[in-house]
């Protein structure tokens, strides 16, 4: 049997899926939640529904890994190590060096811990799992994806702040994006379902999860997209504030008595976007229910999440002067048939109005009237998959 793992590690979480290549079935999942705080969640599924869930303290990546090669022998859920001939792991910042995905060597694990200023929640987490796995896994053909390899074909012109140009220079301080692997699987894929050819058509891929961000794809290739920096920037998110005046950091500091930037930007990262202006919850279903029940606040926030959304499609049907398609994928993207339509009808102006009756569904769909300018599909995101497909690409 020839698995391959797409492994998927965060600050603090490490989640793992299992595929039977080259048909692509999914043997097992699961993830290791809360490392380094008490009570460590491991949780597996496999098998026939058969779930795993143990609690204990999980100090370190390094001992989620260990753990996770003993359940898999424990339950059964792989025969031989040697069966797992591929291992994927996702990377969050791959700056301008990494423009597709690599074989790991220790070069490339120790860049993406370098690069670990561009994301030093994720960037180090990562490296640690890849060295991990290395261990334990000598023979398997290990590759990093990283989210923000897509996005390196962003022209100078929509990838550079009009700041001094030499903190690009000297730095790298420019646009980076992420959810690379997903915008570029739900684009292709909408191309196909279209029957039309992906190197010439425009598309706007709205990936919509806890994290957001909005992709203009021309010609098959990124050119612009709403996350910058880190993934702070963009659309209002979960938590996460998308794009604000910077401004308001000093004079936020000063009535907050806050005197450590990394404190305040940790409020626009955890503590603000939907949860912040809602006060209910980060979560969509959560922020949908309450507006339903007459609360003021979630109906603004969910106001403001749509508003942002449409003001980036006008914007890059600006940036790429034209657009076919518009994709929306992620979880709220995929199952909020309320969203797509209030962010679509919401702006019929440019061309395109939701089919109520076809938007029904959580599944891949054409959802725009037949009389459409343009079309708007859903497309189920699969970043899994996708990971586990460029592993045996570079098999
Ligand atoms: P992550 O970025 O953590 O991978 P997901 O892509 O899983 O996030 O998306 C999580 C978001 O999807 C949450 O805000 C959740 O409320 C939302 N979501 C899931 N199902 C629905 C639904 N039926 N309607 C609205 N929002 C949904």
């Amino acid at each position: 049997m020839s698995i391959t793992m797409a492994v998927n590690a965060g600050s603090s979480s490490l989640k793992f899926q299992l595929f039977e290549m080259p048909q692509e079935t999914v043997i097992a999942k699961g993830l290791v939640e809360r490392i380094g705080l008490n009570d460590s969640i491991f949780q597996l599924e496999y098998g026939n529904d058969q779930e795993v869930k143990v609690v204990e303290d999980i100090p370190t990546h390094d001992r989620a890994v260990e753990i996770l090669f003993h359940h898999l022998e424990e339950y059964k859920v792989v025969e031989q190590f040697d069966d797992i001939t591929g291992v994927g792991h996702r990377v969050v910042a791959g700056g301008e060096l990494f423009k597709e995905s690599a074989l790991v060597t220790d070069e490339v694990i120790a860049a993406v811990d370098e690069l670990g200023e561009f994301a030093p929640l994720h960037n180090p987490a990562e490296a640690a799992v890849m060295r991990a796995f290395k261990e334990r896994l000598p023979k398997a053909t290990m590759a990093a994806i990283f989210d923000t390899s897509f996005h390196t074909t962003l022209p100078a012109v929509n990838y550079l702040y009009s700041l001094p140009y030499e903190y690009y220079e000297d730095f790298k301080a420019r646009k980076y994006g992420a959810h690379g692997t997903s915008h570029s699987y739900v684009s292709r894929r909408a191309a196909e379902m279209l029957g039309r050819d992906y190197h010439s058509m425009k598309i706007i891929t709205c990936h919509l999860g806890n994290g957001a961000s909005i992709t203009a794809v021309e010609n098959g290739k990124s050119v612009d997209t709403s996350m910058g920096f880190t993934p702070l920037a963009g659309v209002t998110m979960g938590t996460r504030t998308g794009d604000i005046d910077v401004s308001l950091m000093p004079f936020l500091m000063k009535k907050l008595g806050i005197t450590d930037v990394s404190e305040m930007v940790n409020i626009l990262n955890k503590k603000s976007g939907l949860a912040g202006i809602s006060g209910v919850s980060s979560d969509m279903r959560d922020i949908i229910a309450a507006r339903d029940a007459g609360n003021e606040r979630a109906k603004l926030a969910y106001e403001i999440f749509v508003s942002r959304i449409q003001k980036y499609i006008g914007q890059y049907i600006a940036v790429m002067n034209g657009v076919d398609a518009i994709v929306f994928t992620a979880g709220i993207g995929e199952n909020s048939s309320v969203v797509r339509e209030d962010v679509i009808n919401g702006i019929s102006a440019f061309g395109a109005t939701i089919d109520s009756e076809r938007n029904n569904t959580r599944k891949e769909a054409i959802i725009s009237t037949e009389d459409s300018r343009y079309v708007v599909l859903n497309v189920p995101t699969n970043e899994e998959v996708e990971i586990a497909r460029e592993v045996e690409r570079l098999k």
